[in-house]
């Protein structure tokens, strides 16, 4: 009986090896490819390939016999075998990503829908998502699950929301949300976290990395020594409760002066009663009034900044919403943050994310690709 044990288990990590090559290559492989690299033999590999190749997470090439030399069947990833699905949900608004197994977009929605902690809310919320997998053709049997990102501090042993304060959620289980995903594995997390392993997942080159999320709510995230940072009680990197000023404007925590205060991106859009892309147009067209708010939202952005350069000394990446709006200004804060580092007026560690407003969604889908390559 041990010895079928130890065949069966032996087999599977052949396979998830023999799979986990295929998909971290970027260019179709042999079968003698693999061998070398795996150190495997041809029987295993070639046992591996078939249930793979059976499964369906991977394609082989057909052998071409009409060449003068006979090339050998290469194998390569079928990325849209799997797919995930990541939903960020916010104060007025949801977005819903679907990404295949190399993180690749196969559609991305967002609509205007105004949070409530209600039946109705999370009912409404489930019919966009099965509309949203409809128009994209999506096969549920091939996704892997679907992530949901919230504006908030979620303690995932206790299983609640302690606090999403642009959502006003306090002390709420997640079990009072689970049961509307049930048709799907579904994972709850925090909006800034999970955008940090997208980032992470992106580009694994920085050991140490601190991630700042800027949308309506302010959040971050802390990778260090190659892992994430979420402190003692899984409340770290709340960069966007940093007190910058000190008895300054209210934030939705009810504390005063927090960096979430006069960063959140309302502050560009809320405020004046315009979307954030008129407000950038705005900018970008020369209006005094919009200059003057940036300048103020730089002000307080760089502080920031610049006290978490001074406490991490590592690279930032800046991610979110706002950070797809910078493009072309973005020299300009990287030239105010320079001017208030303690060090040689250097801004060099400072990065833009590559999601964007995609980037919860993202982060949240790929711990199921991530999760599968794994476990196959
Ligand atoms: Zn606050």
């Amino acid at each position: 009986m041990d010895d079928v044990i130890t065949a069966t288990v032996l087999r599977q990590t052949s396979r998830r090896r023999v799979f986990q090559y295929i998909y971290n290559s970027s260019q179709p492989v042999t079968r003698k490819e693999i061998a070398e690299e795996l150190s495997l033999s041809v029987p295993t590999i070639t046992g591996s390939l078939s249930e793979l190749v059976e499964l369906g997470l991977v394609s082989c090439s057909d052998v071409q016999v009409s060449t003068e030399e006979r090339k050998p069947r290469t194998y390569a990833l079928e990325p849209l075998a799997r797919g995930a699905v990541g939903l960020s949900i916010l104060d007025n608004e949801v977005r819903m990503l679907a990404i295949d197994m190399r993180a690749n977009e196969l559609g991305f929605r967002a609509l205007p829908l105004p949070f409530t902690h209600t039946a109705s809310y999370y009912e409404t919320l489930t019919r966009c998502l099965e509309e949203f997998l409809d128009d994209l053709d999506l096969d549920r049997s091939r996704l892997l699950g679907v992530g949901i990102t919230l504006p908030g501090i979620i303690d995932q042993e206790a299983g609640k929301v302690v606090m999403a304060p642009t959502l006003d959620l306090w002390d709420v289980s997640l079990d009072e949300i689970y049961p509307y995903f049930s048709r799907y594995h579904s994972f709850i997390e925090n909006d800034a976290n999970a955008s940090g392993c997208a980032e992470r997942w992106m580009d694994k080159s920085r050991s140490n990395m601190v991630y700042l999320y800027l949308e309506r709510g302010v959040g971050g995230a802390i990778f260090w020594d190659n892992k994430q940072y979420i402190g003692d009680r899984g409340r770290g990197g709340e960069f966007g409760h940093l007190c910058i000023v000190p008895n300054g404007k209210l934030c939705h925590c009810g504390r005063r002066g927090c960096l979430e205060a006069y960063c959140s991106t309302s502050r560009l859009s809320d405020d004046l009663g315009v979307t954030l892309e008129e407000f950038f147009a705005a900018l970008r067209g020369g209006d005094e009034q919009a200059a003057a708010i940036w300048a103020e939202y730089c002000d307080h952005l760089t502080d920031a900044l610049n006290n978490l350069r001074t406490n991490f000394d590592c690279d930032i990446v800046l991610g979110g919403t706002l950070s797809s709006y910078l493009g072309d200004l973005f020299p300009e804060l990287c030239w105010e943050l320079g001017e208030k580092t303690l060090f040689n007026g250097d801004s060099s560690f400072l990065h833009l994310d590559r999601f964007g407003a995609h980037s919860a969604c993202a982060g949240t889908a790929l711990r199921f690709i991530d999760d599968y390559l794994c476990s196959i």
